[in-house]
């Protein structure tokens, strides 16, 4: 089979070097996770900085430590880049303290990416639970601004509450561009869209598996049961 990957062009000169980086905006999308927009203090490296769909950073809080997290936002807004961080340790913590107007230290892009020029032409459908949805978001966005080069784009979202739900700016695009399902748990008076666990909800949603990829992140034992739904529905590897 033809590659038809693009290469990653960033010019990382220094891979263990962080670029400095300025915390824009900062968006609370649950009790305990929230999204940072940050932007390259040096001009040339915004300008130059690229990445793929599924790649990750290092992001370093000074005097305290560096962690990892997925680049949520896609490399078709330029400008800027995007991390959701949960608060469970230390670095995540100083993140969560963090204001807008800080620095803070990055490093990326690393890692692997989506083969997303191989799925040129198929219908995509996207299975997320929790903060699983980070890394799939970015993916996502980079599909729908790219929206004639796919068939359907299908969301299937889920969360244990409607309070741990992310991204909620941008449901109206994914289901205006794409379909979107959402699913939690468990629902408050306010909730109106299915209750239940995703497994579950796929298996009734049922979306054919022809000319279609499949992508899923979450909880380990959501991926489980989703993936025996796919199974059942026809999905092969
Ligand atoms: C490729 C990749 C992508 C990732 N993407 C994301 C992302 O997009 N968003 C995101 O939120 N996270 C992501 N993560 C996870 C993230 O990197 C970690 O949550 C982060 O590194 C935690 O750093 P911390 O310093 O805040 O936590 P730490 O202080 O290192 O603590 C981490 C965990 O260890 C426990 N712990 C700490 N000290 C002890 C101890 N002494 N004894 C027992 N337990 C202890 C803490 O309670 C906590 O549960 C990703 C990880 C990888 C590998």
């Amino acid at each position: 089979m033809i590659d038809t990957q693009p290469q990653r062009t960033t010019a990382v000169q220094n891979p263990y070097e962080p670029q400095l980086a300025t915390i824009e905006k900062i968006i609370e999308e649950t009790w305990d996770t929230k999204t940072f927009r940050a932007v390259f203090n040096d001009e040339a490296y915004r300008e130059s900085f690229t990445y793929e769909p599924g790649q990750f950073q290092e992001v370093s809080v000074f005097g305290v430590g560096e962690a990892t997290f997925c680049l949520t936002s896609s490399s078709t807004r330029k400008g800027f880049i995007e991390f959701s961080v949960k608060k469970v340790g230390s670095v995540t913590e100083a993140l969560h303290d963090l204001s807008e107007g800080e620095v803070v230290g990055i490093r990326a892009p690393l890692g692997n990416w989506f083969p997303y020029n191989e799925w040129k032409g198929k219908n995509l459908l996207f299975i997320g639970g929790g903060i699983g949805m980070a890394p799939m978001r970015s993916l996502l966005n980079f599909c729908l601004d790219t929206r004639a080069d796919y068939g359907d784009i299908t969301t299937i979202y889920g969360a244990r509450t409607p309070g741990d739900l992310c991204y909620g700016y941008e449901y109206e695009d994914w289901g205006t561009k794409g379909k979107l399902y959402l699913t939690v748990d468990a629902a408050d008076e306010n909730w109106k869209d299915h209750v239940g666990h995703v497994p579950g909800y796929l298996k009734e949603i049922a979306p054919k598996p022809d000319n279609t990829i499949a992508i899923t992140c979450g909880p380990p034992i959501m991926i489980k049961f989703a993936l025996i739904e796919l199974a059942n529905l026809g999905f092969t590897d």
